[in-house]
This record gives C-alpha cells, structure tokens and sequence, in this order.
C-alpha cells in the first residue's frame, strides 16, 4: 500500500471542532471591524515577487530568506506567495485608485507564507487579519487603531495582553541614529552574533530586536532612536499618547520596539503577552506614511496593522473563553418507507423555519440512529416511525437538559421545538 500524503511541514489543516472557533472568532472580528468603519478587500494569494521586494525592503527576514517564490513555467514571470498583506492591500488600491477622492479604511483576513522553522505559534501557512488605514496623517488614526486592537481582545474576554509603542521618527532621523549606533555596535564587534554581524551595515536597527540573550545588555546600552527624534516626531507620538491615556489604556515605551519591516515610519506597537511562550506577539503594526508613494502612488500617509490568527485562537482557547456552539438544533431519526419521506418532509419544514437540522443518513436501528443524534451535538431529535408519519406528526426528544419526549403534529412542530430549545417544558 503507498503510503498516505502528508501536508507540507508547517502548513495546518484545521479540521471542523477548530474550523468552528475559526469561525465563531471571523464572525467576532467583522462586527468588531465593522464598529470601526472599516470595509473588506480581499487581494490574491500570489502576487509579482518585485511587489515584496520593494515594499518590504530587501534586506529583511521575509525578503532575505522567508519568501515562497518560484518562476511561473509558462511565462517567466517571478510570483511569490504574499508573506503579508499590507503590500498586496496598498497595490490593489494603488491599481484602482481607491484614494482619488478620500481616504480609505479597509481590512482583510487570510492566509500569509512565510518559509520559517516550524514551532508552536509559527507557521509557515499562518493566518492574520490586517487592517489598514490609508490617507490618514494624524496621530488620532494611529491611537484609534491602538485602541480598537485593544477593544477586540475585551471582546474575546482575553487578558494579560500587553501593550508596547516605539516612535520610529523620520528617516532623516534614523539616519542619524543610524550612523551612531553603528559606531556604537563596531566598537563592541565581538559581542555581536553572526545574525548581528550579517546586519551591522545593512540592516543595524534590527539588531536591537533580537532574541539573543547574550546580547542584551549590548543593545541596552545602544543610542536610543527617540533621543533623535525631531519636535514634529515627537509632537506626534505625544498626541498618541496623550489620547491612549484618556482612553485609560496601560502602555509602555519599549525603545528596541523596531519592527521587522522597512516600510514603518513614526508610531510602531506591538502586543504581547507572556502566555504563548516564544512567540508572545499577537499583534503588531505602526505608521507607514512612505510606502504608497514607494509603490508608485501619489505620496499618501497610512497606518496599519496585523494579527496573528493562530496566536490569537491558542490564547482564547487556553483561557477557555470559546463557548461551545451546537453545530445542529434537530437531528431527524426515522425508519421505515413512509417514515423516511416524511422525514425528509419534517428537514426541509424545519428548515424553512430557520432551524439548523440534520437529517439522519444511511438507515440502521433507532437505537444507533440515536447514538448519532446524541454524538451531533443536537439538542433535540425529531424521531419518525411509520406510526408518526401515518398520523402526520412527529415525537420530540430533548437530548440535552433532560426533559420529556412528547408526540405534536406536523403542524406544532415548530413552535415546539423553538420551546424546547429556547426554554418552557412542553405541555
Ligand atoms: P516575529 O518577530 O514573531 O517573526 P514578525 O515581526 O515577523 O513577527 P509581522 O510581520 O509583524 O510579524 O506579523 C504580524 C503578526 O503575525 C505577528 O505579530 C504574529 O502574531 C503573526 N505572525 C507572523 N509570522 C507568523 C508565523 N510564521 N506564524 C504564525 N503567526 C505569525
Ligand atoms: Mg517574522
């Protein structure tokens, strides 16, 4: 026999008891976006590698080493498939001119591809949800997303979410920092790992985002950015602040809070939290005011952010604040001929009304036919034999919370069930 295929390492399924907390938690995340006046766009899965390449910057983690790129073999061209979204979302705007009369809030949910090692709480297959402000200068935007991040994870009853912010300045102010801090770090060569070394003159800021232990104190003493930040810079990342602590949200500065993407710029953040071990951030994001016009569009601020789907589902399903839904209101047992149109009559009614039922498939004893209606997760079974379909009439039997099993007829069906399942006993 040959062996079974196996999906590709670090790329899940996600089978129908999560599927379903996926789905209670997308059902969550739209009401929350739609609170906020945000509006959907869903972009392809494959973009043209150059989109990545400029919009991320090329000496990145993603662009350097993470990216599923391959060659189209039937005409050439370079794809890759997207490791986030923000490119994507501000190409598809760019490419129908979203932004020619007014700014635009928009979002997106979806798969992402990074080529990564494979942990708990990383994938390479992993899902985020990305909200993008585009147009939007001031500080308020950025508080607003702050808070509203801040508000989704009330609304999932989820604690112990911590938030961090930096203020990136303007690039003519990291290029000051720049220059020092790699003065600073050539003159303590030795202590920097290779990743540290590889980084020194490309990519230095980077290297205060490490998870090296053996160097933190290195990058503890590094000149700090904000301490090169202008009047205008810090202007702006006071209105931030000023508007997080009237809303009454807990935050704190973390200067090393850099980012692993070019494209930042002013307000960056992170959430984290201690409860998922390694991989603590579950969501992260800043101001982004130079890529638009790095994309080739008019030069247009912007501001956004993106979470991570799975580290989000782990912490809610650890803290146990995923209520369990039942997946059908009825299941419909029957046995006989007559009983078994009669059934599919009762399904479809009940449907009708709006219940979810399940209409018991491939015949078999009542008995083993009710064993499945307990294991459905109904709260009811409608149970038909030929004597109920004769008599055009149906016996109910709550499965859940007790309570007697009673005959109605056809007509009282309804009504009984919605009983049954909203509440009162049945006369
Ligand atoms: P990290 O430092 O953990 O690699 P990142 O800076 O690469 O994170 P972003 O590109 O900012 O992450 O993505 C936003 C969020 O998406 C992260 O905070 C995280 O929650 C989630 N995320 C990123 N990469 C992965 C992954 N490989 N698997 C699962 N979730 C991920
Ligand atoms: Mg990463």
């Amino acid at each position: 026999m040959s062996q079974t295929l196996q999906a590709i390492r670090g790329m899940n399924d996600i089978l129908p008891d999560e599927a379903e907390l996926w789905e209670q938690f997308e059902e969550l995340v739209r009401d929350w976006l739609r609170g906020y006046g945000y509006r959907p766009v869903r972009m392809p899965l494959v973009e043209p590698t150059p989109l990545f390449a400029r919009a991320i910057g090329a000496v990145t983690d993603i662009v350097e080493k993470e990216m599923y790129s391959f060659t189209d073999s039937l005409n050439g061209e370079q794809l890759t498939l997207r490791p986030e979204g923000t490119a994507s979302c501000v190409r598809a705007v760019l490419q129908h001119n979203l932004l020619y009369d007014s700014p635009r809030k928009l979002w997106y949910m979806g798969p992402m591809f990074r080529h990564e090692r494979p942990q708990k709480g990383r994938y390479r297959q992993f899902h985020q949800v990305g909200v993008e402000a585009l147009g939007y200068a001031g500080p308020d935007v950025d508080a607003e997303q702050i808070l509203m991040s801040g508000r989704l994870w009330d609304d999932l009853g989820l604690t112990g979410i911590e938030l961090e912010i930096n203020s990136l300045g303007q690039s003519d102010e990291r290029a000051r920092h720049r220059t020092d801090l790699i003065a600073y770090l050539e003159t303590h060569r030795d202590q920097l790992d290779a990743d540290g070394q590889r980084r020194l003159h490309t990519n230095p800021l980077r290297i205060l985002d490490t998870k090296n232990p053996t160097m933190q104190a290195l990058v503890d003493g590094a000149p700090k950015l904000i301490d090169y930040l202008g009047e205008t810079s810090l202007k702006h990342f006071e209105g931030v602040q000023s508007l997080l602590k009237d809303a009454g949200r807990p935050y704190r500065i973390n200067p090393r809070l850099v980012r692993g993407l070019d494209y930042y710029n002013l307000t960056v953040f992170e959430w984290v939290t201690d409860q998922l071990g390694a991989q603590g951030t579950v969501c992260a994001g800043g101001r982004y005011d130079g890529l638009v016009e790095q994309l080739g569009g008019k030069p247009s601020p912007a501001c956004g952010f993106a979470m991570g789907v799975e580290r989000l589902l782990a912490l809610w399903a650890d803290q146990g604040n995923a209520v369990e839904r039942p997946t059908v209101d009825v299941y419909v047992v029957h046995q006989g001929e007559a009983a078994g149109r009669h059934a599919f009559k009762v399904a479809e009614h009940l449907r009708d009304v709006g219940f979810a039922v399940q209409l018991h498939c491939g015949g078999g004893s009542f008995k083993s036919q009710m064993k499945r209606a307990d294991a459905s997760g109904a709260l009811v079974a409608a149970i038909i034999g030929d004597d109920e379909a004769q008599a055009n009439e149906v016996t109910v039997k709550p499965l859940r919370d007790g309570g007697e099993q009673c005959r109605v007829t056809f007509d009282g069906l309804a009504e009984m069930i919605g009983e049954r399942i909203l509440g009162p006993e049945c006369e």
